[in-house]
């Protein structure tokens, strides 16, 4: 009998193991039963030949038409050659052999169906397998085999070198006639949902008798695959009201509403609700966790700037991270530019309570570090803000009352709990902000444990972007317009940027593709292996790189400009010096890579480039856009591209210039990109556990589980009544963390 957690090697054996550990990772009995079928072949529906693509590992039903035999030119062995078809087109499969292969030529005779697995190439013109791993279809005597035949449907696994998709089928067939497990779902939520048991839909999924049988066991595993995840983030959210935390509660006459008196500008009605609703929380005695989406610009960060005030004005430090130096800089300037006298505390000047705000990140010189680093301890600086440097353990704070991250994709849940874990006792309240909208299903699935608030509107005076998509190939001369444009608009007095997606030069050709440092993200550049993978092929020019394309404006176009580059080699203080000139107005063309993307702020900012548009992600590009358009002027976004009018890549970047909702934009996204991808790196070891269910398409079925999962943890929060679930739990929560000690 065998459980999930048995290794493979122990149920299979040896042989048949190992190719499954090499080629595909599976190393227990759990691993090979949730590796399922890709589709499944109804015994006699033939594979359609003409969609076989050179380079796959196909694994195809077809009918053998005719086999040759001939002796090798020049050498010793023979070639046998079969052709097979499904009706219309044909494949040819090679075999070559030192001796004779009589054997294989009487073996493979015309009228045989059979699956044929192996890697395609074509060769002279014609499309074939060499050497090709098949299987002929009932003609084995094996009882076993007999019966699997006679089933209607063929499961047909995702093929991979060095493992046949019956290889996989026989070592499934072993596991399953052993197995003995514990369903981890309870009996109720089966019943109200129509739940047909784990061993049953593990069975029906792998060796279904039909199809109907496939849907029911479907159902059942997707279920198991959120049921699971919600009731993790359940026990997470139950825990995190266990705690303590202390109040923060709003002082008046203190920092924030000197602060409110001196904003230019009246809170959005959305800014004023999610405003209110954190400083309350953050007044309880039990810990915030909310999530605070909004569009770029929707003007997040003065709710988080008030909230940390209000922090200070309690007698507590609030902390602000953000993905990248150049973010956690602009922060750090404009709250201490917005605070003024407010922000100088024993400094000539300052306002009477002021506090202090400190920047920490990791280009820091010694000396500055070691004056940050005390200002955090000592509780001098109300306010800290930084990058990943935060998270070292050198760095303390006297009070620590609320945690605000950033853009949170970037960011996961070990890194907000690293953070956290600095409060001393109970923990503090956390607010994470995300300028990416989020669809409803990811939100339950990634931030699952936080509360949420969405900002809809942008602050009113907000000029709209202009969107344009510019075919470079079809009409070349629009680019030349462009940077006419461009021109037209530095004359004006305007800022712009053009956005690459390469960095270019000696050193970034060496790297090849796109050479963006600043980590991951949650709708990250397609980069090479991205929406596009078309382009990637032999000849292909490499993307537009940021150095090349700035020496050429340079000697040309923008001849006479202000340009200045940005990209994430530059050393960190050069970096900030190309930010803050741009920042100030002394540059008119920004020439940079995606370093720019989240959050940069420069209302003069009216027109961005983006070349190669297409090799960014849509959701990407609308965050880029961003950008622009923050002040009073119009803001004008120009997707440069290659790609063909009706590729699938222009009609991406028309989606884009077709509307500014951000929300459709992250669904068309979520459709298009694998899912992996959009869970983002941080969420490795979720993502390895979502293997049935789409985000987009099972809204319905997570909000179920989600409830359900939370009634159950309600009721039982140790799971002390379901221990096969608890288990399961405990196997994930493993999984989860080798998978983040694996990339830390
Ligand atoms: P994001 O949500 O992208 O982080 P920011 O907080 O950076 O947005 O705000 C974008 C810009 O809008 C900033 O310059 C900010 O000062 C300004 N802003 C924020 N709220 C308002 C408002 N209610 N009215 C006018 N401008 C605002
Ligand atoms: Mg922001």
């Amino acid at each position: 009998m065998a459980i999930l957690e048995d290794p493979l090697p122990l149920v299979v054996g040896d042989k048949a193991a190992k190719p499954l550990a090499r080629a595909l990772e599976l190393r227990t009995v759990g691993d090979l039963l949730r590796h399922y079928p890709r589709r499944y072949e109804t015994r006699g529906d033939l594979t359609d030949l003409a969609s076989l693509r050179d380079g796959e590992y196909v694994t195809v039903q077809a009918e053998i038409a005719k086999v040759t035999s001939r002796p090798m030119r020049g050498r010793r062995g023979t070639i046998v050659e079969a052709t097979v078809t499904d009706g219309r087109g044909q494949l040819t499969l090679t075999f070559f052999a030192r001796g004779r292969q009589d054997w294989r030529e009487r073996q493979l005779a015309p009228g045989l169906h059979g699956l044929f697995s192996g890697q395609v190439s074509t060769f002279r013109g014609k499309r074939q397998l060499a050497h090709p791993e098949y299987e002929l279809l009932g003609l084995d005597d094996d009882a076993h085999r007999a019966a699997e035949y006679a089933a209607e449907i063929i499961p047909v696994y995702p093929a991979a070198n060095g493992i046949t998709s019956w290889r996989i089928a026989a070592a499934v067939r072993i596991v399953l006639d052993v197995l003995d497990i514990e369903d981890p779902m309870p009996r109720a939520i089966r019943r109200r949902h129509g739940l047909c048991g784990l061993a049953d839909a593990l069975r029906g999924i792998h060796r279904p008798i039909d199809r109907a049988d496939v849907q029911r066991s479907t159902k059942r595993l997707k279920w198991d695959e959120a049921f699971l995840l919600q009731t993790v983030l359940a026990q997470r959210r139950l825990a995190a009201t266990a705690y303590s935390a202390t109040p923060r509660p709003r002082a008046t006459g203190g920092l924030l509403d000197e602060y409110d008196a001196r904003l230019p500008f009246r809170l959005t009605i959305g800014q004023e609700l999610a405003g209110t609703q954190i400083g309350e929380e953050i007044a309880r005695d039990h810990p915030m966790n909310r999530l605070l989406q909004g569009e770029v610009g929707s003007g997040k960060t003065v709710i988080a700037v008030r909230a940390m005030l209000q922090v200070v004005d309690a007698g507590g430090q609030a902390v602000l991270l953000a993905p990248t130096e150049v973010l956690a800089q602009q922060h750090y300037r404009s709250i201490t530019e917005q605070l003024g006298p407010l922000a100088q505390a024993g400094q000539l000047g300052g306002a009477e309570h002021a506090t202090r705000v400190a920047l920490l990140t990791g280009s820091l010189g010694a000396p500055a570090r070691r004056r940050a680093l005390l200002e955090a301890a000592s509780g001098d600086a109300g306010i800290v803000v930084g990058t990943h440097a935060l998270l070292e353990e050198q760095v303390q704070f006297a009070d620590l009352g609320l945690v605000v991250i950033d853009e949170q994709h970037r960011f996961g849940v070990e890194q907000r709990d690293a953070l956290r874990d600095k409060a001393g006792d109970g923990r503090p309240h956390l607010l994470v902000m995300t300028a990416t909208p989020i669809p409803r299903t990811v939100a339950m699935t990634v931030f699952g444990d936080l509360e949420m608030s969405t900002l809809t509107e942008l602050p009113a005076g907000r000029s709209p972007i202009a969107t344009h998509v510019v075919p470079a190939a079809e009409k070349p001369h629009y680019v030349e317009r462009v940077w006419e444009r461009l021109r037209e608009e530095a004359g004006r007095g305007r800022q712009c940027y053009v956005v690459c997606p390469r960095i270019g030069g000696a050193a970034g050709d060496a790297r090849g593709g796109t050479d963006d440092d600043e980590g991951d993200r949650l709708y990250g550049p397609a980069g090479g292996d991205g929406p596009d993978g078309d382009r990637a092929g032999p000849g292909a020019r490499p993307p537009v790189a940021v150095l090349d394309l700035a020496a050429g404006l340079e000697r040309g176009p923008l001849a006479g400009l202000r340009l200045a580059v940005l990209h994430g080699r530059l050393p960190p203080d050069e970096k900030d010096r190309a930010m803050l000139a741009f920042a100030a107005g002394s540059v008119d063309v920004l020439i940079t890579t995606t370093v720019v993307e989240v959050g940069v702020d420069v209302p003069n900012a009216t027109a961005m480039v983006i070349m190669d548009a297409d090799r960014f992600g849509v959701s990407q590009l609308h965050q880029l856009r961003g950008r622009v358009g923050r002040g009073r002027h119009e803001g004008l976004c120009l997707l440069v591209t290659e790609a063909e009018a009706g590729s699938k890549s222009r009609q991406r970047l028309d989606a884009v210039a077709a509307t500014l909702d951000g929300f459709m934009l992250s669904r068309l996204d979520l459709e298009q990109r694998r899912e992996g991808d959009v869970l983002g790196a941080a969420q490795a070891g979720r993502r390895s556990s979502l293997k049935l269910l789409t985000l987009l398409k099972d809204e319905e079925l997570i909000g179920q589980a989600r409830e359900e999962a939370r009634n159950l943890v309600a009721a039982d929060p140790a799971l002390a009544g379901e221990p096969a679930l608890a288990t399961a739990v405990r196997v994930l929560l493993e999984r989860e963390q080798a998978e983040y000690l694996e990339k830390a």
